[in-house]
């Protein structure tokens, strides 16, 4: 120690900030300094990765060259900040230094990581040992969250636990100079988990390269497979017979939601769809999202994969078994979560039996136990950009920063549709992965684990819950029924904290939180809000105005119903109950409903779009949530903005509150409509009425209120149509808008928003 550092040595302490924790960067480090012979060590820390590498000049240089350059596939290294440490230190070599917990909810495993170009390369060298082996992985790759049980995370906190490494595989885990240095699911063909083919009862037909075979000759002929993948089972079929899409649809009890294709490779996707240099950065990317692009005309997938709509599901494969199936069957597959409609996926071997064995042809397992389940997550593809609108495997529980640091530590447990959860402890908050609608007694069995497990793995013990404002959300139960302090979030601030958070703002801002409905601080149902917002608090400056939910939930599922609520609103009972009645026999009960004292008021966005879409004839019942607005996006874009006429929309300011009345837009498509214009014009011109009036209204507003900024918010805003018409208009007048890009603006972005309101309450 303190001695002064031989002649052309020197040490250099360098400071790496950025997403370098549980990315496997300090293996890397390892390596590479011992490679170049350097002394030293590698620790992580509060900031990031601390490293001190101590040798001649040129080699310490290069040492920092390769972390600036190319680190680790998963790492994302921001800043690396050099100085030099005088004297030299002269340690014995180079060490990975274990690091305390620090005030933050610290990650001890990063997310599962799609298979590595060098671990693929293996798999296709008929020498290499693991020749075809489906459960290659290294330090660079493999699952990761979906196998761990608790902390620490090595081997035996694993599902991995149950495989004795063999000789090779153990020398390679233990030699830190090889790329499965402490890689803790490391594997081979004579050690590792194995695959297996049962038939739809469960018994075993097949094992080994045989099964794998076997599926891929089932699967060409038409047969539905159900395949264990990284975070649950997958429905598998050929994306290109369209009478295997069919058979699957129909036995799923799915009528029109989308299914995911996985294709082979770059090449495939394009000839399917339309992908910018976004989306081929989100395909490709290592965390392997669904990403959906606009489709190709003529693209070679049967029509049942996504009815009527423009955009295809596209991923590539991320587990060594994906590819192997995908290369072998040579076409796009159809790869859909193994559940029955909106049960939680199937991820435990009998239960996939029991619960897919009904639904398919054979079931392709192995026995790599799945500890968590995780959907894969899904991204949106417009504009040159991409949006979150699922966040799950390959992003949870990759921590987040919170604007404001945490005082105590917190659990958010998010609304009840696409539920998630987030824990935060200090500057930290971990979301968690899609837990989905939390009405369905298995998704709510699947919500206590999810929030048991991530509380454990991320260390925090919370202190204080924060929940939605509705009662009845389950959500909200579970968390007034832990004993614990309690926070009440309405549901359209978290939105606009969910964005505020991502940006890593605390307001104010004006937030437009446009969505189905969440409980409002009147007890009414709002939807259509503008709210002047920090994280502190928040104001009610302008919404819709407030109709009649006709039926409650049956109004979401049958948007004929809203059609006859907007059109009393726009044109008088008379010629609401003739439109009604061409829509559904049970038009003028609902009627009647819409005009009795005490029914339930909305000020919903998302069912004014439901409302437009019945009356164009898009439908009148819808199968998922969402799908009339989607369809009616689908159409309106058809027609390029400039084209579209502008509908009108009443503003009006009543006690110091900015009301947007739609009733003279829902007149004016009544009339063209009834005009025989096309309805596509139709929807255009909705939408761009709609973006007009929320503009001037958001710059209003804001001169008003005086504020600069503009947040878009709720699941409405996955409309691209809507969401570029408006952030147009208010970037032209010099206001910034920020839109979501990391977390999704539906309900799965709740948590991260309820997090950060708590965060900063922490602080009062
Ligand atoms: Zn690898
Ligand atoms: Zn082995
Ligand atoms: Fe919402």
């Amino acid at each position: 120690m303190g001695e002064t550092a031989a002649k052309g040595t020197e040490r250099r302490r360098l400071r790496v900030r950025g997403t370098v924790q549980g990315v496997g960067f300090r293996p890397f480090v390892y390596r590479h300094a011992v490679a170049l012979s350097l002394t030293g060590f590698v620790r992580n820390d509060a900031e990031g990765v601390l490293i001190e590498a101590e040798g001649p000049q040129q080699a310490v240089a290069e040492l920092c060259r390769v972390v600036l350059e190319c680190p680790p596939p998963l790492a994302r290294v921001d800043e690396v900040h050099t100085t030099t440490v005088a004297g030299g230190r002269g340690d014995d070599g180079f060490r990975i230094v274990e690091s305390a917990r620090h005030g933050v909810a610290a990650v001890p495993v990063s997310v599962d990581v799609a298979t590595c170009a060098a671990c693929l390369a293996e798999v296709d060298d008929p020498s290499d040992r693991r020749h075809r082996y489906p459960f290659i992985n290294c330090t660079d790759c493999g699952p990761r969250y979906t196998i761990v049980r608790g902390v620490p995370y090595d081997r035996p906190g694993t599902t991995m636990a149950g495989f004795a490494m063999c000789g090779p595989c153990r020398a390679e885990y233990h030699d830190p100079a090889d790329r499965r240095f402490h890689a803790q699911p490391n594997a081979c063909p004579a050690c590792g988990p194995r695959l297996r083919l049962a038939d739809a009862a469960g018994a075993v037909v097949a094992e080994g390269d045989a099964a794998l075979d076997r599926v891929v000759q089932v699967l060409v002929s038409g047969s539905i497979v159900a395949v264990k993948g990284v975070g649950g089972y997958h429905l598998a079929a050929d994306g290109t017979d369209g009478g295997a899409v069919a058979r699957l649809r129909r036995r799923k009890g799915r009528d029109d939601k989308p299914f995911a294709l996985m294709v082979a490779d770059v090449a495939q996707a394009r000839r399917l769809c339309h992908l910018d240099v976004a989306a081929l950065d989100a395909l490709t990317s290592p965390r392997r999202p669904i990403v959906l692009a606009v489709r190709r005309t003529g693209a070679l997938v049967a029509e049942g994969v996504a009815p009527g709509l423009p955009e295809l599901g596209l991923m590539l494969p991320y587990s060594p078994l994906h590819h192997l199936l995908v290369a072998g069957c040579g076409r796009p597959l159809v790869m859909t979560s193994g559940n029955l409609t909106d049960d939680p996926i199937a991820h435990l071997d009998e239960d996939a039996v029991a619960r897919l064995g009904p639904l398919v042809d054979v079931v392709l397992q192995h026995d790599r136990p799945i500890h968590i389940r995780c959907d894969d997550s899904v991204l949106r593809s417009a504009g040159g950009r991409v949006q979150m609108l699922r966040r799950s495997r390959g992003y949870a529980p990759e921590p987040m920063h919170l604007p404001v640091a945490a005082l105590r530590p917190l659990l958010a447990v998010g609304a009840e549709l696409k539920n998630t959860v987030t824990v935060a402890k200090g500057s930290t908050m971990v979301p968690s992965h899609h837990i989905g609608d939390l009405g369905h007694l298995a998704a709510y069995t699947s919500f206590l684990q999810a929030t048991e497990h991530l509380c454990r793995l991320c260390g925090v013990e919370p202190e204080v819950v924060v929940h939605d404002l509705h009662p009845e959300y389950l959500s909200t139960k579970f968390a007034l029924d832990l004993g614990l302090e309690t926070l009440a979030v309405q549901h359209h601030h978290a939105h606009v904290a969910s964005c505020l958070a991502e940006h890593g703002r605390t307001g104010p801002v004006l937030g437009i939180a446009f969505d189905g409905h969440g409980m409002g601080n009147d007890g009414t149902l709002w939807g259509g809000e503008f709210l002047l917002a920090d994280l502190g608090g928040f104001e009610r400056v302008g919404h819709l105005a407030p109709v009649a939910l006709p039926g409650g939930a049956a109004a979401v599922r049958e948007p004929w119903r809203m059609a006859v609520t907007w059109a009393c609103a726009a044109v008088g009972r008379d010629a609401a109950g003739a439109l009604g009645r061409h829509l559904d026999p049970r038009a003028p009960q609902v009627l009647a409903l819409v005009e009795r004292d005490g029914v339930l008021r909305t000020t919903s966005a998302g069912r004014l779009f439901d409302a437009v879409a019945a009356i164009v004839g898009i439908r009148s019942r819808v199968s998922y949530e969402g799908q009339a607005a989607i369809e009616l996006e689908a159409l309106a874009a058809t027609v390029p903005p400039e084209d579209a006429v502008r509908y009108p929309v009443d503003v009006a300011m009543t006690d110091g509150v900015l009301v947007l009345d739609p009733a003279p837009m829902i007149g004016a498509v009544l009339a063209d409509m009834g005009r025989g214009h096309p309805p596509a014009a139709v929807a255009a011109g909705f939408h761009r009425g709609l973006a007009a009036a929320v503009s001037s209204a958001a710059v209003d507003l804001a001169g008003r209120h005086g504020v600069d900024t503009v947040a878009l918010s709720g699941g409405v805003f996955q409309n691209v149509v809507l969401t570029r018409a408006v952030e147009g208009a208010l970037t032209r007048v010099g206001l910034e808008v920020l839109v979501h890009r990391h977390v999704p603006p539906n309900d799965g972005g709740i948590s991260v928003g309820q997090a950060a309101i708590a965060a900063a309450a922490s602080r009062r």
